[in-house]
């Protein structure tokens, strides 16, 4: 099959870590038999440098030809003193906003090769954690009404709206729900409702959308609760569906616990199969160019586009076990390094995984 994909190398340690995703996309395409094209483009620092803004047209118009996005990072402090909307970071807004990205999906995996680097001490290392945190992206607190005004006796007010629609309830309830027919069957939707309308209506809405699915699991949690059982016992969770702001949250809280972010993929998705793939850390300007980032979480990211923008299951699968692979047979990149085993460079670590895959 044919699929286009527009890539965005991005800043800092971007370029590098895409370069071995690039690596094993091309080596899944030879093994399965798939064509990949692919238009790099330019957003963030590097496009800013280039043609004076963070999110060029150029690039905006290409990714919404494409079947999917792959993005590096952006960002470093060459541009930290520029205003908010020239900042490479700007970017990231505006592809999310342009197109149409309503769901964040975050894996968070303790590896079995990788336990000591989970920051849970006292966990019982025999759990499994491998949670999905599905984030609504779009709507929220992050794009209510907000501003300030002067009050008479109170000084300046400032405030901002927490709003949600049933449709935008209905439509991330319905992705976890999917998602999690093909994991572990269990919902945990987290809100605050024994405060807010706004969750109120959000708990209503899931779980009438729970009747159509049967089959899975659903459980309810306020998010402040949800906060401490995440480390408390993080294996009771599979899929947890949240608001824009908890998610932002519990997302960030859930990728500490397994200690290694150099490992940690994510995507967001769109109506339909269009989707935006990227690493959840940043550009690690203190390690670019050196050879020592970790491309696992890029590489991963693609087997998140694979399985969810191109409908690749088998070779999703074929990526994440030539990463575990590799894990099991000693392979690691700085951020992930322990005794007795293999210390490899970002271009190793990215020729070791496309040799695997098979
Ligand atoms: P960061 O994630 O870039 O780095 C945090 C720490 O983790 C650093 O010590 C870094 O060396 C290390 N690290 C990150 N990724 C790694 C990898 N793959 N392998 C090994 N080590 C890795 O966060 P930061 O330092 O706060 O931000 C740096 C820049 O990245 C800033 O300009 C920030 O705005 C930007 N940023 C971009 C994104 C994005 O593009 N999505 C996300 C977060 C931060």
């Amino acid at each position: 099959m044919d699929f286009k994909l527009a890539v965005i190398p991005g800043d800092g340690i971007g370029p590098e870590i895409v370069a071995q995703a690039l690596k094993v996309l091309e080596r899944v395409g030879s093994v399965f038999g798939h064509n990949f094209s692919i238009k790099e483009l330019l957003a963030g620092g590097c496009a800013i440098d280039a043609v004076g803004e963070p999110l060029p047209e150029e690039t905006l118009r290409e990714c919404k030809n494409s079947d999917a996005v792959l993005l590096g990072a952006v960002g470093g402090v060459k541009w930290d003193n520029l205003p908010g909307d020239k900042r490479p970071e700007k970017a990231l807004l505006g592809l999310r906003g342009e197109l149409g990205l309503y769901a964040n999906l975050r894996p968070a995996v303790v590896y079995e090769e990788l336990k000591d680097a989970c920051l849970i001490k006292t966990m019982d290392t025999s759990d499994n954690i491998d949670i999905m945190v599905v984030r609504e992206l779009t709507g929220g607190i992050y794009f209510g009404e907000r501003g300030r005004k002067m009050t008479e006796d109170m000084g300046e007010l400032a405030f901002d709206t927490e709003v949600y629609t049933t449709l935008e309830i209905e439509r991330i309830a319905r992705m976890a729900f999917d998602i999690a027919r093909k994991r572990k069957s269990k919902v945990t939707s987290v809100d605050k409702a024994n405060i807010l309308e706004s969750s109120r209506l959000w708990r209503e809405v899931v779980e009438k959308v729970a009747k159509d699915y049967p089959d899975v699991e659903l459980n309810h949690l306020y998010v402040d609760n949800a906060a401490m059982q995440l480390i408390r016992d993080p294996s009771q969770f599979d899929v947890i569906v949240t608001t824009n702001m908890f998610g932002d949250i519990l997302s960030d809280e859930a990728s500490m616990i397994t200690g290694s972010i150099g490992m940690l993929p994510s995507a967001s998705l769109a109506e339909g199969n269009f989707g935006l793939y990227e690493p959840i850390h940043g550009s690690a300007p203190d390690i670019a160019g050196q050879d020592k980032a970790n491309p696992l979480a890029t590489i991963l990211s693609v087997a998140m586009m694979l399985r969810y923008s191109f409908n690749l299951s088998k070779e999703a699968d074929a990526v994440e076990k030539a990463v575990e692979k590799a894990l099991k047979e000693g392979y690691r990149t700085g951020d992930i390094m322990s005794p007795g085993k293999i210390l490899v460079g970002t271009e190793k670590m990215g020729d070791i995984i496309a040799g695997l895959i098979e």
